[in-house]
């Protein structure tokens, strides 16, 4: 059987590169040809520019013909969710409030993936402004799960799990503001990794909650996320919240053999309302380390409980403040005539907002008004601390902790999109690391018996991005649930 460049991982093709054995426009052909194949099934991109990728796939060719390639990433495509900036781009987050928008500058992550050579190539499907766990509530289209089409890829970062995971292209950038990375990415069958709060700049990202938001990056390996992640990191003067802290050799840290870990398994993520199936499939994982010189140690994590009520707090109460800026007047659409500008601001954001966005909105201004803000943001606030003081007391006795990354494997479509209580607790797994602004990592550990993907995550301490890829990758180096969804 012969192997096409799509079905390889990032870090095979860069090494192809490197010895000259295929060009950067072979390679980029390959992922556009692959997308003409099987988009109309998986529905992952918003926009495709074919031209814009080829031409800077040549300018990538010329590099290496001249002795100055720029690195590892120089020469492969990476998709963009459609929530960051890229100058003469469309970006809609989604939205139809956005929908003939083109940006005017590009996002800081963005530029230095373009600035090491990555070719950016389209823009991914999700759920609008991020808000959401099935890609459902994009204003657009749905995306499918490359690993059974009628199964939803999970959300927000639907595009960016999904493309990965059907070939479509070896890296995508994705956001997680509650586990919009690392949902999608376990319901798919890829890696994904939320980045701690700072580690990325968020310059250029449109913002959902700001004390929550990170960019991350999605790959069908682990060495691959080192790779993307090396090239997105540092200090950026532009984002007051990007930290200044040396950025370790991550791909290098897969060297290290260190075994000896000690894991916690924090008890309150296997209580009632994991699916059996997936509780196996992570405690396997757990074994495994066990057996490899892993201390195993069960924890606790007694307010994890309130994780997503707080979340459903802080998140719309930000998000009804960041999306203000949505107004008629600027960026793009307005509804006219009007009689005055409360008029048109009303009318604009009642016919182009989605109703999950409204809903936000709503619940955030609320929780932010004049009698409610103490009984309801000051308290999240406050529960959001002992939520943190959890993770770092834990922290003080193991180096990461081990968790199911979702409760469930992918679900059918249209099964939660009415009952959004339902769909909140996709997240349950996932939220309280953005609130405690903590790194976590969603690798494949498995398939159910209806072949659908199951993630692990790992969680880790501030900064700690280089032990989580040493342990995903121990993991991963003697378990083969990386491969291509078969379409
Ligand atoms: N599903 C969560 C929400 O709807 C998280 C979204 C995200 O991480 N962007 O808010």
């Amino acid at each position: 059987m012969s192997t096409h460049l799509y079905q390889k991982t990032a870090s095979e093709l860069s090494t192809l590169l490197e010895e000259k054995k295929v060009s950067a426009v072979e390679v980029t052909q390959s992922f556009i040809d692959r997308t003409n194949a099987v988009e109309d099934r998986v529905c992952a991109y918003l926009h495709r520019s074919p031209e814009h990728a080829l031409s800077l796939a040549k300018a990538s060719d010329k590099r290496r013909q001249s002795g100055d390639t720029l690195g590892p990433l120089d020469g492969i495509p990476v998709s963009l969710k459609d929530i960051l900036c890229e100058t003469n781009q469309p970006l809609t987050a989604a939205s139809k409030i956005l929908e003939n928008y083109t940006s005017p500058y590009t996002a800081t992550a963005v530029q230095k993936l373009l600035d090491h050579g990555g070719v950016s190539w389209g823009r991914l499907n999700m759920d609008e402004f991020a808000m959401g766990s099935s890609t459902e509530n994009s204003a657009f289209k749905i995306t499918r799960n490359p690993w059974n089409l009628a199964c939803i890829p999970g959300g927000s970062s639907g595009g960016s799990a999904a493309c990965v995971a059907a070939g479509q292209s070896p890296l995508s950038l994705g956001s997680d503001t509650g586990g919009s990375i690392r949902q999608p990415a376990a319901l798919c069958g890829v890696v994904g990794m939320k980045p701690t709060y700072g580690l990325v700049s968020r310059y250029g990202l449109a913002a959902f909650a700001s004390s929550l938001d990170q960019i991350g990056p999605l790959a069908r390996s682990v060495e691959d996320i080192a790779l993307l992640l090396q090239v997105i990191t540092g200090y950026d003067p532009l984002d007051s919240t990007s930290v200044n802290v040396d950025i370790p050799d991550y791909r290098a840290s897969l060297k290290d053999s260190k075994k000896d870990w000690v894991l916690g398994v924090p008890k309150e993520f296997f209580a009632d309302g994991l699916d059996s199936e997936v509780r196996n499939a992570v405690e396997k994982a757990i074994d495994f380390y066990c057996k490899q010189g892993a201390k195993i140690k069960e924890v606790s994590l007694p307010h994890t409980d309130l994780a997503v009520p707080v979340y459903y707090i802080i998140a719309t109460a930000e998000a009804s403040s960041n999306l203000a800026r949505y107004d008629g007047i600027r960026y793009t659409k307005r509804i006219e005539p009007v009689e005055d500008s409360i008029e048109l601001y009303s009318k604009t954001r009642g016919k182009f907002f989605g109703s999950e966005v409204k809903r936000r909105i709503l619940l955030g201004a609320y929780v932010l008004s004049s009698g409610y803000y103490d009984a309801y943001y000051l308290k999240a606030q406050k529960v959001r601390n002992l939520i943190r003081q959890d993770f770092n007391q834990t922290f003080e006795t193991v180096d990461a902790l081990v968790t199911p990354t979702t409760p469930e494997v992918a679900f059918k479509e249209g099964d939660k999109s009415l009952d959004p209580l339902s769909m909140y607790l996709s997240d349950i797994y996932t939220i309280s690391t953005n609130l405690s602004g903590l790194p976590a990592i969603s690798l494949p550990c498995g398939f159910n018996s209806d072949k659908l993907p199951i993630g692990l995550q790992l969680i880790g301490k501030p900064f700690q991005e280089s032990t989580l890829i040493k342990i995903a990758a121990q993991y991963e180096q003697q378990h083969n649930f990386t491969g291509l969804a078969t379409l």
